[in-house]
């Protein structure tokens, strides 16, 4: 079974229920890459969000 890379946004800000999960980790990086610029104001590395936001599932 492929693995999942999930991002589950209510665990960084609790108003927000925004999650992403992709089977391709490059998009979900890309994806959580804008989610947290365009609604957070911040402006994370690939690998800080790999590092600290993105769980294997
Ligand atoms: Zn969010």
């Amino acid at each position: 079974m492929a693995k999942a890379h999930r991002l589950d946004c209510e665990n960084q800000a609790a108003d927000c229920r925004f999650i992403i999960q992709s089977e391709n980790e490059t998009e979900a990086i890309a994806l959580a890459k804008r989610h947290m610029a365009e609604v957070h104001g911040q402006q994370l590395t690939d690998d800080e969000l790999r590092e600290q936001h993105l769980q294997i599932l």
